[in-house]
């Protein structure tokens, strides 16, 4: 087990035929804690691959350095690295059964003089001979064990003598999953290993996962574009956009507290709604005719943002459950009903704000009768509001630690499966 450090990382492709060089990540710091759970999460393309691949040895950093644990793995070779990975693809070998796809990284990881690899190979091709005809090779039992031992923690003991194409996706995935953990490494990477099943297999599988990775402890990097996975997998998140790290939080942190919008609009289903509001003194924010008085957090922040002489145009975030149906009201925002999508346990209502013509997303019980093109009377929260200024960034908090120094991960339990 071990910590995983980015250290000022960058890394550009070279350009390919006459195209200009892809630069993928920038001067990238990231610390992963031993033990931890890390979900790299951000929109296709922004490089979660290739941080993933430069963990594993599979591409080199163009400048910067990578820890695991203690040692600087920069220049060594994947086999070097103590990490193992789990492809989206499976990369399962066609022509081995499970059990040998799932002992494949532990034959290959010391080398054997050839009287070794005879006796090895005679271990194998005897072994379902009676006891006395058996070629005993002390490795390769040691090799069986684990590989029963694995199929035990993944329940894979009945597929043992499969072939790959003789299992399903899911099937294929775990046995992945107990290649890596055969290895016994020190760092996960899975890299979207659920984006090939089904909808309904995904929701098991990563709930399994979650599971594994709690009960062996090992420190884990798991790659997704999928925000419902980033939010119910992780300790942490970390967001990643055009090669650059947005937040590294808990799901809680970045679901209340987003730094930039960016975070605001990617974390979270349906995204956070957002209005453009006056900053206008005294603590308060006006939208269109309307005057909002913010609580909590967000009312320090605009009280200091409003001292400090911030500038006037900001963008006022509210989450869907920061809005809910209400009378009538000198406060309220009327708006017009354009859309409603029953879910069943509830309601997710989009709404076009009548005074400049917005569009917000709330929810509301299945019992409230609402029709589409019917005018209603939205309430806002006043804890709700987060702030973003010109540039999309949040505005401090002032109870928030400022400089970069932040502190260590405190890595909570996971929720049971
Ligand atoms: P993600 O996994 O987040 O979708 P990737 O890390 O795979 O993103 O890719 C990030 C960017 O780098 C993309 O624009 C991709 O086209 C480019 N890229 C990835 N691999 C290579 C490569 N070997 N050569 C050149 N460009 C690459
Ligand atoms: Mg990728």
């Amino acid at each position: 087990m071990a910590e995983v450090r980015f250290q000022q990382v960058s890394k550009t492709y070279p350009p390919r035929r006459g195209s200009a060089p892809v630069e993928v990540l920038r001067q990238l710091d990231l610390s992963i804690a031993d033990g931890e759970f890390l979900v790299l999460v951000g929109p296709s393309g922004c490089g979660k691959s290739t941080l993933l691949r430069l963990l594993a040895g599979l591409e080199s950093p163009s400048s910067g350095e990578v820890f695991v644990g203690d040692r600087c793995v920069t220049g060594l070779r994947p086999a070097e690295r103590d990490v193992a990975m789990v492809f989206q693809s499976y990369a399962l070998y066609p022509h081995l059964s499970v059990a040998d796809n799932i002992g494949f990284g532990l034959r290959r990881q010391r080398s054997r003089t050839p009287l070794q690899q005879l006796g090895d190979g005679l271990h194998r091709a005897t072994r379902r001979l009676p006891r006395a005809l058996r070629f005993p090779s002390a490795r390769e039992e040691r090799i069986e064990q684990r590989i029963r031992a694995v199929a035990d923690t993944l329940e894979l003991g009945a597929l043992l003598d499969r072939l790959p194409k003789e299992l399903s996706g899911g099937q294929k995935q775990w046995v992945a999953l107990g290649r890596a953990i055969a290895r016994q490494p020190a760092v996960f990477l899975m890299d979207e290993p659920l984006s090939n099943l089904d909808a309904k297999l995904r929701t098991g599988t990563r709930a399994q996962i979650v599971e594994l990775q709690r009960r062996l402890g090992t420190t884990t990097v798991y790659v997704t574009h999928d925000q419902v996975e980033a939010m119910t997998m992780g300790h942490r998140i970390a967001v990643l956009n055009r090669g650059r790290l947005q937040q590294l939080g808990t799901p809680i942190e970045l679901y209340q507290w987003p730094s930039n919008l960016f975070v605001a609009q990617f974390i979270g289903s349906p995204p956070m709604n957002l209005l453009p509001v006056l900053s206008v003194g005294g603590g308060q924010l006006q939208l269109g005719s309307k005057r909002f008085l913010p609580e909590g957090p967000t009312a320090d922040a605009l009280l200091q943002w409003q001292s400090g002489g911030g500038g006037e145009q900001l963008s006022g975030g509210l989450r869907a459950e920061h809005l809910k149906l209400a009378p009538a009201t000198n406060r309220n925002l009327p708006a017009e009903v354009s859309h409603r999508e029953a879910l069943g346990n509830e309601q997710l209502l989009t709404c076009r704000l009548l005074e400049g013509d917005h569009l917000v997303q709330l929810r509301a019980t299945p019992e409230q009768a609402v029709a589409v093109g019917q005018t209603v009377h939205l309430e806002v929260d006043p804890a709700g509001w987060r702030l973003f200024d010109g540039a999309g960034e949040a505005l401090p908090r002032p109870a928030e630690p400022l400089g970069p120094s932040a502190p260590e991960p405190v890595l909570p339990e996971l929720p049971a499966s």
